[in-house]
């Protein structure tokens, strides 16, 4: 069972208690990303079985009539194990997902090429149903924004969780946030939709909404369980907002990284538990 402090970050261990949580944002305007907890494994067995444990999730999700989709992380489908593995597991979950959007997350830079490959093959086999996620704290996303414009999908601009190399990645938070508006900029104006804001950033979120005025572009915004929520709720009523909801057994690694990026999430996540 997970214990009350991290509740407000993971939703729970089983598919049905992310869908009640997804069911409670749907009531107040927000959407639901459901990710299942799980990431780098060395081998085959638990790749294909995250990989039917979504095409079961995306089963429930078109039942259960509830405003979700899913966000994978490639390794958890079996990059680790081999390129084509993780293709043909993505195949299997996008061949599943209906009327379902799925999104890939992005890893480090050594997953890039091979996540970015299997996202286009996919968005042109499947008509723009599935979406990809890249960082604009690598030097090479710029580029990798242009070659995305006219792929028929959804691209999600994160600033990038992973700590790389200095030769390959902007290591300085401001350059960071530079190249994020960049990022921001270059989407709205080449675009045709598709632009997912995934930042809890109030100036960066700021930014796209002055953006869409100007450029008139389709986007949503998308921020984590546990983050800023009355935020997402005040966005929600003018905006499209979806939350990233992670759910499922490996809770605890996740748990631990969210306290370890911002202290203040455990004093955070601590009061709202004291407070009931
Ligand atoms: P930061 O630069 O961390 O903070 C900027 C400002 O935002 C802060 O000063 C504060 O005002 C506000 N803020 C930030 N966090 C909090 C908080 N906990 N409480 C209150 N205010 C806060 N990264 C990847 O590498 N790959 C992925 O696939 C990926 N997917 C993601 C999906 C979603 C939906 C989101 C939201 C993030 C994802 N990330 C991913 C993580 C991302 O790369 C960043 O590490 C993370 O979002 C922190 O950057 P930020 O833009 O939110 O704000």
């Amino acid at each position: 069972m997970i214990p009350p402090i991290a509740s407000k970050f993971v939703a729970g261990e089983s598919p049905a208690t992310a869908l009640d949580h997804a069911r409670s944002l749907n009531e107040r305007n927000v959407n639901a990303i459901l990710n299942l907890l799980g990431e780098h494994y060395d081998d085959r067995g638990p790749a294909d079985e995250d990989a039917e444990a979504y095409v079961r999730l995306l089963e429930d999700i078109e039942r259960s009539n509830v405003s979700a989709c899913v966000s994978v992380k490639p390794s958890q489908v079996g990059l680790d194990v081999g390129e084509h593995v993780y293709r043909e597991n993505m195949e299997r979950i996008v061949d599943a997902s209906g009327d379902t959007f799925v999104w890939m997350d992005m890893e480090d830079h050594e997953t890039t090429d091979a996540t970015l490959d299997t996202y286009e093959r996919l968005a042109h086999e499947h008509d723009g149903g599935v979406g990809v996620c890249v960082q604009a704290n690598l030097k090479r996303t710029r580029e990798d924004l242009e070659r995305l414009a006219d792929v028929p999908g959804k691209v999600r601009l994160v600033k990038g969780a992973y700590d790389e190399p200095e030769e390959i990645a902007y290591k300085d938070k401001e350059r960071v946030n530079e190249a994020y508006r960049d990022g921001l900029a270059f989407m709205f104006e080449e675009f045709d939709g598709g632009i997912a804001v995934g930042s809890h950033d109030p100036a960066m979120i700021e930014y796209a909404t002055e953006l869409h005025e100007e450029h008139g572009t389709d986007f949503e915004i998308q921020m984590l369980m546990g983050v800023r929520e009355d935020a997402q709720y005040e966005l929600a009523e003018e905006y499209e907002v979806w939350q990233y909801v992670p759910y499922g057994d490996k809770w605890l690694s996740y748990f631990y990284r969210r306290v370890m990026e911002r202290k203040e999430n455990l004093l955070f996540a601590a009061r709202a538990v004291l407070s009931g």
